[in-house]
């Protein structure tokens, strides 16, 4: 976001949406941009003008099709006025006509959900704007029929497509009929983290482990807790991501490959992650995860506490990984002084290694930990929609972001959603009164409150820049070649 940007949004945190769009008018008259017109609309919306917010985002999307802060902000202003719109979020355009192209993904998607009218649509209206030409139409019909799920759907509306989830009413509603929470569910959550153990081997400076031990003892997360976690995922043959992790070191433990093995059991289509400090990881411990069908690894080779982040020192432990655990590393990205990253692929598992200088872009940990600022946040969230984490006490938590205990921080704003062993299923959890109230708080583009206040959620890949690859090589020449 741009200085100006960045200020307007702090108008508008400020309670002062009129000013934000003053400096905004002035900006926008010299250069249109669809981020300017997206915070304009916000501050439209925060000033009660929902007409000219609608209109602003819709020239958004027209300027920068796909804008994500547009879509979703006009999903969820749709939303808030309880419209229903044809067609979905993710094809809104000026005129509700889509603005982008429509994946094979999302038509399956739709098509799986029972909306086939959706999907059609959807599909003609992306061919007659030339978003997809005639021969890919036929091919996302062939996907559709594929994958067309007639099921009556229960009274509920479609809001749209966000990556590979569906938005509907059901998520923002208060429900009680336990086969609506599980559809609302089954819709929409693609992502569920598991904290199976607590102990960590390190106490890193930028991590909440450093003021809350979790290096003496371990405890790990219930069995029967666990199972029955699983058997529910079993009942919508669950396929989004399961990634066992949490504020611990998952191969400190043997038992740990026990809940892995359990979970692939369990839930033959989903996709498995792992993440480490790499420590104690040997390719023994590799190839027993491989057995498991382990899809990801991410291994963070976190800088000793007191010491300052290194390029070099990082690419040397990399390269000293690698060939402890017999890899070949491939550069993904590298920002200077900043962050570096590998990939590897090893028996089937997709292998990241990488580091940063946590204290400069680090994990905020929602702000709880984090002195530093951000901007102020506008952009609707999906976490919570998407989300479901569990601690290894079974207490579950607003989104990843969190730190997952039950400390007074987390307590008083709010991020402890509940507890797996108070609620008759998973499904039930997702649904109660503490989670629907973060996905009506966060979908929207209202400033947010709380720990949400200046988090940056996700952040897009860096490219390296030409001068940055140069800087790598170099170092590679005088830290592994000459050594
Ligand atoms: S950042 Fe990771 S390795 Fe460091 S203390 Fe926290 S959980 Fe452990
Ligand atoms: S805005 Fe940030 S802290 Fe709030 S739910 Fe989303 S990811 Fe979590």
């Amino acid at each position: 976001m741009s200085a100006i940007g960045r200020l307007a949004a702090l108008l508008i945190q400020h309670s002062r949406p009129a000013d934000a769009i003053k400096l905004l008018d002035f900006e926008l008259s010299k250069a249109e941009t669809g981020d300017l017109w997206s915070l304009w609309a916000s501050a439209q919306g925060a000033c009660g003008d929902l007409a000219q917010a609608e209109r602003a985002y819709c020239r958004a999307l027209e300027l920068t099709p796909g804008h994500r802060q547009a879509i979703t902000s006009l999903a969820a202003l749709r939303w808030t006025q309880g419209r229903q719109e044809a067609p979905p979020p993710l094809s809104i355009g000026t005129s509700g006509e889509p603005s982008r192209d429509i994946t094979a993904q999302q038509v399956a998607l739709l098509a799986s959900n029972g909306w086939i009218a959706e999907a059609h649509k959807a599909i003609s209206s992306s061919r007659a704007i030339g978003g997809i030409d005639h021969a890919e139409a036929l091919e996302l019909e062939k996907i559709l029929a594929a994958n067309r799920r007639e099921a009556p759907i229960a009274n509920h509306q479609l809001f749209g497509v966000l990556d590979d989830s569906v938005v509907s009413s059901l998520q923002f509603s208060e429900l009680s009929d336990p086969e609506e929470m599980k559809e609302s569910f089954r819709q929409a959550v693609r992502w569920i983290e598991i904290e199976t153990s607590s102990q960590c081997n390190r106490r890193c400076s930028y991590c909440p482990n450093h003021e809350y031990d979790r290096l003496r003892k371990n405890e790990f997360l219930d069995q029967q807790l666990y199972s029955r976690l699983l058997s529910d995922l079993r009942e919508i043959d669950y396929n989004g991501w399961i990634k066992l992790v949490g504020n611990n070191e998952f191969f400190l433990h043997e038992e740990n490959m026990g809940y892995l093995a359990e979970a692939r059991k369990q839930l033959p289509s989903a996709q498995l992650q792992l993440f480490s400090n790499a420590d104690v990881l040997t390719r023994k411990m590799l190839d027993r995860v491989s057995e498991h069908r382990l899809d990801r690894l991410l291994i963070t080779l976190h800088t000793a506490p007191n010491q300052p982040y290194s390029d070099g020192d990082t690419l040397q432990r990399a390269h000293a990984l690698a060939q402890k655990l017999g890899l070949t590393l491939l550069l993904r990205y590298f920002e200077r002084d900043t962050q570096l990253g590998f990939t590897a692929v090893y028996r089937g598992i997709s292998i990241t290694i990488h580091n940063a200088d946590f204290a400069k872009v680090g994990h905020d940990w929602a702000t709880f930990f984090d002195e530093r600022r951000h901007a102020p946040r506008l952009t609707p969230c999906s976490y919570p929609i998407r989300q479901l984490i569990f601690n290894y006490e079974g207490d579950s938590f607003m989104c990843c972001r969190t730190f997952k205990e039950a400390v007074p921080q987390t307590i008083e704003a709010g991020a402890l959603t509940g507890h797996l062993g108070d609620s008759p299923s998973i499904f039930h959890l997702y649904a109660n009164p503490a989670h629907l109230r973060w996905r009506r708080q966060l979908f929207t583009s209202a400033p947010k409150t709380g720990p949400c206040r200046e988090c940056d959620g996700d952040e897009a890949h860096l490219i390296a820049a030409a001068q940055d690859f140069a800087q790598l090589r170099a170092l590679w020449e005088t830290k592994i070649r000459t050594e």
